[in-house]
């Protein structure tokens, strides 16, 4: 058995698609759901755990690949390295979970882990490196 942690960004027109119902009933795949982003009729994304056999996975991401859907795979954890963060809220508008989020009436900015997809746009943006990425 294998495990894996792969991102899946949905385009628009699948969203409401029963994807990892196909991969568990289809591809006899154990499928453990750790972060979701999906709105319907717009683009979603979703972080999962994916256990089966080697070939069982393989053909599983074919399965997502054939019907449009990105996978990559997600071997690192985004930190938020709260001391050098100057709340300037140049992250805040970039995250596509809002895993990063400015309190309006404080302006101070927070960072929600379970919400956050690794997708490192908060890293390349942050002027105060106070973003990281740990692998
Ligand atoms: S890596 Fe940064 S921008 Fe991407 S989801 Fe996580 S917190 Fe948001
Ligand atoms: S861009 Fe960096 S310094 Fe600015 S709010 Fe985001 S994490 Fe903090």
């Amino acid at each position: 058995m294998t495990t894996t942690k792969v991102v899946l960004r949905f385009p628009p027109d699948l969203t409401d698609q029963p994807v990892t119902y196909n991969l568990i009933k289809e591809y006899d795949l154990m499928v453990n759901i750790l972060r979701g982003h999906i709105i319907p009729k717009e683009e979603g994304m979703l972080v999962l755990e994916v256990t089966g056999k080697k070939k069982q996975l393989q053909r599983g991401m074919d399965y997502l690949a054939k019907i449009g859907v990105e996978t990559q795979k997600l071997s690192k954890d985004i930190r938020w390295l709260k001391d050098l963060c100057t709340h300037c809220t140049a992250c805040t508008s970039l995250c596509p979970t809002h895993a990063l989020s400015v309190e309006r009436d404080t302006m101070l900015v927070s960072f929600e882990k379970a919400e956050c997809i690794a997708c490192e746009m908060c890293v390349t943006v942050c002027p105060y490196s106070a973003m990281e990425v740990q692998f």
